[in-house]
């Protein structure tokens, strides 16, 4: 097993991509703090059963990020691999993008994970060792039409997982980060239920279906384990080769 008595906190592990994760942390043997601020989250940790625990947690917010690191040293005693997963997307045209949209979908895609770096980071120094891991999106890279904040945020996740993958290197805490292409996943039912534009996302894609959850808990799982412990500040591009061609 790759993750065999480490820790693991999970952001928005009730669903997706998160849920994936979780799930295959568990068969490799770790234990996992599940903290979405949706209730589905509980679902996942009862999934795993023992040691997985739900925290109800929006990861805009500082108190609840706090409570997040307790619970996993409080019932855990160490912070191993943080899993920076929680997102939000919403499309407007720039123009018409309201202002608390924007402050929104970069309070919980950049900030939350400047949040919960933050307060892992030092019992990570203490152990001498972490793994940090954040979502991205290939929309941190190439530009989506009417999707302003999210691909800010994207691509403001990559320049953040660089820099503190450069600050903390030497105390072997390996920061990476994940760009993901279409996942179909509850972020994008919605989307995908337009025949048409569906049609646009899988002729994008040259590999010949969209991803699912478990092509990118598997990146993560590698980025989280210590088969990548040379690897550090990389952007692993997960999109059946969109932003290739
Ligand atoms: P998902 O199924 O919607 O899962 C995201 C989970 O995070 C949901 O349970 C959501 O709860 C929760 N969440 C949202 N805001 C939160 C907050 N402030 N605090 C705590 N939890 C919060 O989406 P997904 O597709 O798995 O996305 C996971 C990550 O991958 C996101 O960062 C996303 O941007 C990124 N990504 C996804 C795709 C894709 O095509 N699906 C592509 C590239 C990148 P609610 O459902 O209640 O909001």
């Amino acid at each position: 097993m790759k993750l065999e008595n480490k820790t693991a906190i999970i952001t928005g592990a009730g669903s997706g991509i998160g849920k994936a994760t979780a799930l295959l942390f568990a068969r490799e043997g770790a234990k996992i703090i599940i903290a979405d601020w949706s209730d589905e989250g509980k679902n996942t940790a009862e999934e795993i059963g023992k040691n997985s625990y739900f925290i109800k947690t929006d990861v805009s917010r500082a108190k609840d990020i706090d409570n997040m690191a307790k619970l996993c040293l409080d019932k855990f005693g160490k912070i191993d691999i943080l899993v920076n997963n929680a997102g939000i997307a919403r499309t407007f045209p720039l123009h018409e993008t309201p202002e608390e949209e924007w402050d929104q979908t970069i309070n919980v895609n950049l900030k939350g994970a400047f949040l919960a770096s933050k307060k892992v980071i030092p019992e990570m120094i203490k152990q001498g060792k972490g793994k940090i891991v954040n979502i991205s999106s290939i929309a941190g890279l190439v530009g989506f039409s009417q999707a302003s904040a999210y691909c800010a945020s994207k691509g403001g996740l990559i320049s953040l997982t660089r820099e503190m993958a450069v600050e903390y290197a030497k105390e072997k805490i390996n920061v990476n980060c994940i760009a993901p292409g279409i996942i179909e996943t509850a972020m994008t039912k919605e989307m995908l239920q337009d025949t048409a534009l569906r049609k646009s996302f899988e002729e994008a894609t040259p590999y010949p279906r969209l991803g699912q959850p478990e092509d990118i808990a598997y990146a993560i799982l590698y980025l989280s384990s210590s088969e990548s412990d040379f690897v550090t500040g990389q952007v692993l591009t997960a999109d059946g080769g969109w932003t290739a061609k």
